[in-house]
C-alpha cells in the first residue's frame, strides 16, 4: 500500500493509504520525491474540469526514482533519478507526427485521465515511456528542481511560439509562478521582461529576479506604461499569465504591430470577451495560445535547470508533506505560496 492525496470531488481530498499501481509492459513505476503544485491543480479542485472518473490523484510535475520496470523498457534502469513528462500521446496522429505532442488528439496523462505524483508511487503508462518522457536527472539536481522542469517547459513552448529572442521585449501579465518562470525564460533569451502585478510582493521579487521593468497594475495604466517603455511601439510578445478572459482583454493594446499576443493561463469554460478583429487585421496582431509543452521543450528546461542557465530555487518557497497536502492546497488557493512543492522522503515507502 502507499500514500496519496486522492480527490472525490470539488475541494475534497483526501489522505488515504491505497495500492501501490501495477506496471505491464513497457510501463515505469516511479517512487515519487517531488511533486510541484501548479494553478491547474488547484483549478481542479475548484471544480474546473474535474477528472471524469473519480476518485482521482492529481499531480503533473513529478521527478522521484525508479522504482520497477517493466517488460520491454529500454534505456532506463531501476534507482536512476527522473523527472516525468507528464503527457501521453499516441505517437501516431497528424499532430504527433509533426512533434506537437501537447495537441495529439488522443492525449491524455497524469492527474488527468491517470493518477499523477500526489502519491508515494506513480505509474508512467507507456505511452510517456516510449516518446522518451522519463528523462534521467543529473546528480547535482535536486528533486524538488527537477519538479519545476514541467511548469519551465511550458514557458519555454511560449517563448518559442512567441518566437522571443534577443533584445525583444515581453511583457508578463500576472507575476505568480508562472508569470515568474515567464520571467527568467525571457532573461534566458536575453530579452527585456516587463512584468505587471498587483501585488507588491510579487513584483519586488520580479525585480530581484531581473525583470528590465515592474508595473503596479493597480497604480499605473499597463499598456501606456508598456508603450513608454517602448518607445511607442508596444511589445514584442505579451504573455497573459492569468487565467481571468476579462482581465487579459485588457492588455491587448500592449501588443505591437505584427507581435504576438498568447492566452496562456487557461481561461475558465464559457466567458467568452469580444475582440476587435479590425485591429488584428490592420494590426497583423498574432493572437494565440499555447498549452503545456512538448517533450523537447521539457529536456530542455530540465537541461537549464540542471546547467544552473535557469535558478529555480528561489521561486520554491513551499516544501509540504504528502499528508499536509489540505494545508498545501489552502495556502496556494489563498496565493500565499509561490512555488510549492510535496516533498516524500526516501525511506517513507
Ligand atoms: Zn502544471
Ligand atoms: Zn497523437
Amino acid at each position: 500500500m502507499m500514500k496519496a492525496a486522492v480527490v472525490y470531488g470539488k475541494n475534497e481530498i483526501r489522505i488515504q493509504s491505497v495500492p501501490v499501481p501495477e506496471i505491464s509492459e513497457g510501463e515505469v513505476l516511479v517512487k515519487v520525491r517531488a511533486s510541484g503544485i501548479c494553478a491547474t491543480d488547484i483549478k481542479t479542485l475548484l471544480g474546473q474540469g474535474l477528472p471524469k472518473n473519480l476518485p482521482a490523484i492529481l499531480g503533473h510535475e513529478v521527478a522521484g526514482s525508479i522504482e520497477r520496470i517493466g517488460p520491454g523498457v529500454r534505456g532506463l534502469s531501476v534507482g536512476a533519478r527522473v523527472a516525468v513528462y507528464p503527457i501521453a500521446v499516441c505517437g501516431e496522429c497528424f499532430y504527433c507526427k509533426q512533434e506537437r505532442h501537447n495537441l495529439c488528439l488522443s492525449e491524455f496523462g497524469l492527474g488527468h485521465g491517470i493518477d499523477g505524483g500526489f502519491a508515494q508511487f506513480v505509474r508512467i503508462p507507456r505511452e510517456i515511456v516510449k516518446i522518451g518522457g522519463v528523462v534521467e536527472i543529473p546528480e547535482k539536481l535536486s528533486y524538488e528542481q527537477a519538479a519545476v522542469a514541467e511548469p519551465l517547459s511550458c514557458c519555454l513552448a511560449a517563448a518559442r511560439a512567441g518566437k522571443l529572442g534577443e533584445g525583444d521585449t515581453v511583457l508578463v501579465v500576472g507575476a505568480g509562478p508562472l508569470g515568474l518562470l515567464h520571467l527568467k525564460t525571457g532573461n534566458w533569451l536575453k530579452a527585456k521582461v516587463i512584468m505587471a502585478d498587483l501585488r507588491r510582493d510579487r513584483l519586488e521579487m520580479a525585480a530581484g529576479m531581473g525583470a528590465a521593468h515592474c508595473i503596479n497594475a493597480g497604480e499605473e495604466d499597463v499598456v501606456e506604461e508598456v508603450r513608454r517603455f517602448t518607445g511607442g511601439l508596444g511589445a514584442d510578445l505579451v504573455v497573459a499569465a492569468l487565467g481571468l478572459p476579462e482581465i487579459m482583454a485588457q492588455y491587448l493594446p500592449a501588443v505591437r504591430n505584427g507581435g504576438t499576443f498568447n492566452i496562456f493561463g487557461g481561461p475558465p469554460a464559457g466567458r467568452p470577451v469580444p475582440v476587435d478583429f479590425r485591429w488584428i487585421h490592420y494590426a497583423e496582431v498574432v493572437l494565440t495560445g499555447t498549452f503545456a509543452s512538448t517533450p523537447e521543450d521539457f529536456r530542455l528546461a530540465l537541461e537549464l535547470i540542471g546547467s544552473g542557465e535557469v535558478k529555480v530555487d528561489d521561486l520554491i518557497s513551499h516544501r509540504f508533506a504528502l499528508e499536509n497536502m489540505l494545508e498545501a492546497v489552502d495556502l496556494a488557493q489563498k496565493q500565499e505560496i509561490i512555488k510549492g512543492v510535496i516533498m516524500i522522503p526516501e525511506e517513507d515507502g
